[in-house]
């Protein structure tokens, strides 16, 4: 069972890490490893990949 996954390609607002963002679908959030930032949903992580 998975509780949270990868949030492959995306950076940390926060911390600007690549790669350290973990998404949890029970919870609805996404939190980072490195900072330990947490935001609701999508916000504007990953936003220069196009
Ligand atoms: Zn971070």
């Amino acid at each position: 069972m998975i509780l949270a996954y990868l949030l492959d390609g995306l950076r940390c607002s926060g911390c600007g890490v690549l790669n350290a963002l973990w998404h949890d679908p029970v919870r609805g959030l996404i939190e980072c490893r490195e900072c330990g930032q947490t935001a609701l949903t999508f916000p504007e992580i990953g936003k220069e990949d196009s």
